[in-house]
């Protein structure tokens, strides 16, 4: 039997991961990137955001030092050396994925896919013009920055999230339009090295769509390390372009001039110009590809994964997506279960929520139970200084099932996991605080959440 053929367009978490499973599962695979291998989470996103975050955190701690006993000479940042790291970590992971792809027999086409039909699509780069074919055709095609209409993002002094990326200079002053996981945490990052930020966000609450308690605790740290921040506001319109400034009029009257401002309202998918609707798949009012939860379009074998197919816009879904489309396609029907899916921010300090909130969880009609424990009763996070933030479950009462778990604090994107775990097989309230945690750990804090569930919790009254 000949293989199957399957051909992805874009290399991003989504498009990379299928095509490595779907070469495990023994398919002729073609990824086709018109950027660079890895998308925007490699490129543009998460992994850059990250290293950057990384550096800030040093130099945090760095700055910090000397409670802990230990004296350093002048900490400086230098934000030529923070890229120039930030472009070793990519490179050096995108060199992961082009042997990976090697080793499983993967072509990768450096060119700008076109579907022309369900079973072929066309290839243009710099060589010139090609046709191939696919028994199924994968979109992953991802998102760019959404904008503002009233802002030139042609500027200099108007950044998105790709441009933070290029910057050669730290800004004196900054305003961030957008007060979700990338502003925020921008807001970190321009913070801990000296730049003076504001945040705007419309909504009522920053990291909106979040547990309000936590969204409460961040407020506060930030405003404590002189973020200003401002909810229920939004930028009105652009006052004025200078060369080395810009100015705004925000939604109550104040007018506020900064050097750059970062415009992080979210992101649009990128379906268009792909020849998507010439072959009839179905698009929804914000442009998102339209799939089932086999991840198929309304074209039979043409699938889409990731940011184009809007829902939510994280690598990790992005890829778990990748594998149910390869799944599907090569004959094994498996549907994609949105259920237990970890959001993290890596701010200072970090957030991280999985399930329902304790909102959420009233709003199904469930009678609930909640734990909750503080870091600074945690003898790690006193020991690393970082005894800051605190741990919340939400329980379903009777069954004791765990419905969801919300971080903020040290490590919170690496301690969620536990709980997403929890979740995902059921594992009770009673079950985890009966699990024995090492001591001295952040994660005993976990435990101590599910006594507290129960009003046993050892290091709180
Ligand atoms: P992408 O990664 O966007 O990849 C799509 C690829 O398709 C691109 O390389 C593009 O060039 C290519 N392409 C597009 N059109 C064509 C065409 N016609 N032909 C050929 N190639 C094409 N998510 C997290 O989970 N954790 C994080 O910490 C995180 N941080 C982020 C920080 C920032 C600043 C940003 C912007 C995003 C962040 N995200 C994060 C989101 C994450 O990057 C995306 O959800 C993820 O990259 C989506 O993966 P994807 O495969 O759908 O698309």
């Amino acid at each position: 039997m000949s293989k199957k053929r399957i051909v992805i367009v874009g290399s991003g978490p989504g498009g990379y991961v299928a095509a490595i499973r779907a070469a495990q599962l023994g398919a002729e695979v073609t990824v086709i990137e018109k950027d660079v291998i890895g998308g925007t989470c490699l490129n543009y996103g998460c992994i850059p955001t990250k290293t950057l975050l990384a550096s800030a955190e040093l130099f945090n701690a760095v700055n910090d030092a000397k409670a802990f006993g230990i004296y350093v000479g002048e900490v400086r940042a230098d934000l030529q050396k923070i890229m120039e790291r930030k472009g070793k970590v990519i490179q050096g992971l995108g060199d992961g994925i082009r042997k990976t792809f090697e080793k499983r027999k993967v072509r990768f086409i450096n060119g700008t896919g076109t579907v022309i039909s369900p079973t072929r699509i066309r290839v243009a780069s710099v060589s010139g013009v090609e046709e191939v074919d696919a028994s199924t055709v994968i979109i992953a095609t991802g998102s760019n920055p959404a904008t503002l209409p009233f802002v030139d993002v042609e500027k200099p002094a108007v950044l998105t999230s790709t441009d933070v990326l290029e910057l050669d200079k730290l800004p004196q002053t900054i305003l961030i339009i957008g007060g979700g996981a990338i502003g925020l945490e921008f807001a970190c990052f321009f913070n801990a090295l000296g730049t003076k930020v504001t945040v705007v966000e419309v909504m009522d609450y920053i990291l909106p769509g979040g547990d309000k308690r936590i969204s409460k605790q961040m407020t506060q740290n930030l405003k404590k390390k002189g973020v200003k921040i401002l909810v229920k506001t939004g930028v009105e319109a652009v006052l004025s372009y200078g060369d080395e400034d810009v100015t705004c009029l925000l939604s109550n009257g104040e007018e506020i001039t900064t050097e750059k401002i970062l415009v992080s309202v979210g992101r649009i998918a990128n379906s268009k110009g792909l020849g998507l609707e010439d072959v009839g798949v179905a698009l929804d009012e914000r442009q998102n590809i339209i799939v089932n939860d086999s991840m198929e379009t309304s074209v039979a074998g043409i699938y889409a994964v990731g940011d184009v197919a809007g829902g939510i816009l994280l690598a990790h879904v992005a890829s778990a997506e990748g594998i149910i489309a390869v799944e599907n396609a090569l004959g094994n029907p498996t549907k994609m279960d949105y259920s237990v899916i970890p959001t993290c921010v890596y701010t200072f300090p970090e957030v991280a929520s999985v399930g329902q909130t304790t909102d959420e969880a009233r709003a199904s009609a469930r009678e609930i139970k909640t734990g909750w424990f503080p870091f600074s009763a945690c003898g790690k996070a006193a020991a690393i200084g970082q005894a800051i933030g605190s741990v919340q479950l939400v329980v379903e009462a009777g069954s004791e099932k765990i419905l969801g778990g919300h971080i903020i604090g040290p490590h919170a994107t690496e301690l969620i996991h536990e709980i997403a775990l929890a979740i995902r097989w059921g594992i009770t309230a009673e079950e985890l605080s009966a699990t024995i945690h090492a001591h001295p750990t952040l994660s005993e804090s976990l435990m101590e959440t599910a006594h507290s569930v129960y009003k046993q919790a050892i290091h709180i009254l």
